[in-house]
């Protein structure tokens, strides 16, 4: 029969599923033979029939009750007793630790017999009434769930009544009578007295515990943690241990190391003369854990040893509770502590230094996505403490930004030239808000998503950007904004976390990003394990240099559009696409040609040898054309060309659905001009810096949005045409490579057609995914968070690769691709690059590479080490 009821000592660390985190930590630390108050655990299992049931089987409940005779042997103390009572703690633990059930139920056992006992025993009345009145009051509030505010009401009518002013003021004739007006209540309230039978009282206790692993709170806490509901809660039942006595008794918290910044001493509270609940209630203020080394120097030198003991014996920084009881020390919890990513590093680091644990553990110890926190500037913890956020938006892009409102892109940039900080507001960014961004601190918008354009540009720079913020509603024409009816103007003082999206209405102080060394050197770790490529993202120099000083291998996607947005090309631009003839388009780009070509240039020299992918132009033409009256008047007196020529030529361009219309190779294949001056410009840019440098540099030539293999037939002919004649002018050569973007899901399904053509591809998995769903990345942000709240989708594909739908396109295209060209090379562009879930994708499909934002860069070099560990470990 299956057992479900374990004594302390009958289970271990490895039966965390069955026995929770801290049953199994307590099972294991009595294993090892530290001083743990003796109990038992009722299992996980036990839950699941409990939730099946509504009711626990009458064998558990026999087995509870064995246990609990054992339990009294073992104390030598009896449940109920008028001289030596035994009593319990009754805790809640499921497998990971869950906040949001049942609270924990101290001094169970106690009632009107046992009361006396203990107040013998302990020769203080007070001590024992004050407990007693404590215990009905939990079991009331948490069990019984009774409205606390009928118990407080008893409490305050009794403190009134007798002039108390504080709760210690009460005597033990004042909690006499409050024991009584509580019983009342109860009474009252449940038409039944409190019970009575300390097996009573026991038997409700679990059964609250367990029927609270379905309430509310819990299932929601799950659902936003992906926690299966499958999991259940084991109970605790342990036997009390007292640090409410007097001042030889106390209670505590505490880290074997710091969770703030690893430093490799105990770190915690203490409190004289307490119980646990009265640490975790913040009741009253607890003392640095170095007090206690001063008021019991010996009961802290053992604790100092148990904290080594624990944590040699886990291999982790542990987190722990412990009480004494007149100078002997009870270990009533451990795991693994919580840390920052700065902790967890320099633990990590430390802890393979004094041989505790391998790299290869140490890799596994660090959540990628944690060391973001280290990439970015942050709020000063000690100001944000005390802020308050008025409004809560997507984490689009992170870090802490603080600055002046601004309402359009020219005014953040004109202010940042008077030495202002500003924070951009929009409803949402587009192309030309792109020195705007720039110069703001932080960018702020009212609708998108996560891949809209804000957050895409935001992240690709590192700058803190908040994006589809609902609850502000922008007015762009009067730079005013309104939240929660409040408005905010222009010049206002605001702070935007673009960690989790919160915005305040102050300014809050915030500390540029540390690379420590042991950062460094974790990460070089890393790149001895993985096995998958790092490239980044990259359009401009600038950040170019940021993401190879972190460390990227190569570029795999330099978009070439954002060049044209700048001041003085973007008129030539325009010009180009006004053009009515082949001619005078040729003209145009004639213009632009140098600009670009110098663009590559400064590109190539700071990626030296490592391959730079380059997109050929991939948006839709309108977005370059211009928006507002003023711009095209502008454009009508520099190239002298009839208002009404770009009027009509603005209706012409103008597009239902963009994004599928006319846009990507589309635009090579009717325009070949542009692609070949792309091309032109990307090659001999490239000849310039061998010459000049000597090294071979590596241009790949990428055309976006194929979906027809002729498409990409079409446009490599030009591509190759183009270059043929400029080695042959130019008497020189260098090796180059035309591959493609898979990201229209026809092109995944015909991956080995075009792989005729194409000598790498490229996953564009953010329109792969906007295809393949037919979400429209712009629009979608709203229906695809109430998906996920429905449980529709498990979370936003945007954010994370599909792996089960969209995922069956990239593994079919590899396919595909490998099978018409063995050696063709495979990564990834799209945001999903910079993910370690969709990283560990790639790395299992087969790819080459996977490409990120600059900032991303250090997390995917850990995150690929860790899909090589994961892996590995799976296959053995
Ligand atoms: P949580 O999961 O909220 O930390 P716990 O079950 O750990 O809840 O209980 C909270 C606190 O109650 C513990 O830190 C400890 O101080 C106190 N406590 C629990 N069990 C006992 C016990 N058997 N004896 C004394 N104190 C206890
Ligand atoms: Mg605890
Ligand atoms: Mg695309």
């Amino acid at each position: 029969m299956e057992k479900f009821v374990y004594s302390f000592n009958e289970g271990s660390q490895d039966m965390k599923n069955l026995l929770g985190g801290k049953g199994a930590g307590l099972a294991e630390m009595t294993k090892i033979g530290l001083p743990v108050p003796f109990g038992f655990t009722i299992t996980t299992s036990a839950c699941k029939i409990y939730s099946d049931k509504g009711k626990l089987d009458d064998e558990i409940i026999k087995d509870v009750y064995a246990h609990l005779e054992e339990l009294e042997q073992v104390a030598g103390k009896k449940f109920g007793d008028d001289k030596n009572p035994l009593l319990v703690s009754v805790r809640s633990g499921a497998p990971i630790s869950m906040p949001g059930m049942m609270d924990t139920i101290l001094n169970l056992g106690l009632n009107d017999v046992s009361v006396e006992g203990l107040a013998k025993k302990t020769e203080n009345d007070r001590f024992a009434y004050d407990s007693y009145r404590r215990f009905i009051q939990m079991f009331g509030d948490v069990v019984m769930e009774i409205d606390k505010k009928k118990f407080d009401e008893v409490f305050d009518g009794q403190k009134k009544k007798v002039g108390a002013e504080f709760d210690v003021d009460l005597t033990t004739e004042d909690l006499k009578a409050i024991i009584d007006g509580y019983k009342k209540v109860v009474k009252k309230e449940l038409g039944r007295d409190f019970p009575q039978d300390p097996m009573d009282q026991l038997m409700e206790a679990i059964n609250a515990v367990f029927r609270s692993w379905n309430n509310d709170r819990a299932i929601l806490y799950r659902k936003l943690n992906d926690i299966p509901d499958s999991l259940g809660t084991a109970v605790n039942v342990q036997s009390m241990v007292f640090g409410n006595t007097g001042n030889n008794s106390g209670t505590g918290v505490a880290f074997t190391r710091s969770p703030v910044n690893g430093e490799n001493r105990v770190f915690g509270e203490f409190l004289v003369n307490a119980q646990g609940e009265d640490v975790v209630a913040g009741i009253r203020t607890p003392q640095p854990i170095a007090e206690m080394k001063e008021a019991f120097p010996d009961v802290y030198r053992q604790f100092d040893e148990v904290a080594h003991i624990l944590e040699n014996h886990y291999k982790d920084m542990q987190d722990m509770e412990f009480t004494v009881e007149d100078g002997k020390l009870f270990m009533l919890q451990t795991r693994s502590g919580k840390r920052t990513a700065a902790a967890a590093i320099k633990v990590a680091v430390d802890m393979v230094n004094d041989g505790l644990i391998t790299k290869e553990e140490a890799i596994m110890r660090i959540e990628p996505d944690q060391i973001n926190q280290l990439l970015h500037p942050n709020f000063d913890p000690a100001e944000l403490s005390s802020a308050k956020a008025i409004a809560k938006g997507l984490p689009a892009s992170p870090g802490a930004a603080t600055g002046q409102l601004v309402f359009h892109a020219e005014d953040a940039a004109e202010w940042k030239k008077d030495g202002k900080k500003v924070i951009l507001v929009r409803e949402e960014t587009s192309p030309e808000d792109l020195a705007g961004m720039v110069a703001a601190e932080g960018i702020l918008t009212a609708r998108g998503g996560m891949t809209s354009h804000a957050a895409v540009v935001a992240r690709g720079m590192g700058k803190c950007c908040v994006a589809g913020c609902s609850a502000i509603i922008v007015d762009e024409e009067s730079r005013t904004m309104k939240v929660s009816g409040k408005v905010y103007k222009e010049g206002d003082k605001f702070s935007i976390n673009g960690t989790d999206g919160s915005v305040y209405a102050e300014e809050i102080k915030t500390i540029p990003p540390e690379l420590s060394g042991n950062f460094a050197t974790v990460i070089g770790w890393a790149d001895d394990i993985r096995q998958i490529g790092i490239r980044t993202n990259a359009d401009n120099p600038r950040d170019a240099k940021q993401a190879v000083d972190f460390g990227a291998e190569g570029i795999g996607l330099c978009r070439t559009e954002h060049m044209f947005f700048e001041d003085e090309r973007i008129p030539k631009i325009r010009r180009m696409i006004l053009a009515d003839t082949e001619e005078e388009r040729r003209e145009a780009l004639k213009g632009l040609l140098p600009y670009q070509t110098e663009d590559f240039r400064e590109i190539y020299k700071v990626m030296g040898e490592r391959p730079v992918t380059i997109r050929l132009l991939d948006p839709p033409l309108h977005e370059f054309l211009p928006h507002n009256e003023a711009e095209r008047k502008q454009l009508c007196e520099q190239f002298n060309i009839p208002m009404e020529v770009i009027e009509k030529k603005t209706i012409e361009l103008h597009e239902f659905n963009p994004m599928l219309g006319h846009r990507g190779c589309r635009l090579a294949v009717t325009y070949p001009e542009i692609a070949e001056m792309q091309t032109t410009a990307i090659i001999n840019a490239a000849l310039d810096v061998k010459k000049e440098t000597g090294i071979d540099i590596k241009p790949e030539i990428m055309v976006p949005l194929v979906g027809i293999p002729n498409e990409l037939k079409q446009v490599k002919k030009t591509i190759d045409e183009t270059i043929k004649k400029i080695f042959e002018e130019r008497g020189e050569k260098l090796d180059y490579l035309v591959g493609t973007m898979i990201e229209i899901p026809r092109a995944a399904l015909l991956a080995d057609e075009i792989a005729e053509d194409a000598e790498f591809f490229s996953f564009g998995t953010n329109d792969l995914t906007q295809m393949g769903f037919g979400f429209s990345r712009d629009d979608t942000g709203k229906i695809i968070s109430e998906y996920v709240d429905r449980g529709v989708l498990e979370e936003d594909p945007f954010q994370s690769l599909d792996q089960h739908g969209i995922g069956k396109l990239v593994e079919f295209a590899v396919q595909g691709g490998k099978k018409t060209r063995p050696n063709i090379k495979l990564g990834i562009c799209g945001e999903h690059g910079g993910d370690p879930k969709s990283i560990e994708f790639c790395y299992r499909a087969g790819l080459n590479y996977v490409s990120c934002s600059p900032f991303r860069v250090p997390i995917a070099r850990l995150a690929a080490a860790q899909a090589t560990l994961r892996n590995s470990e799976n296959k053995n």
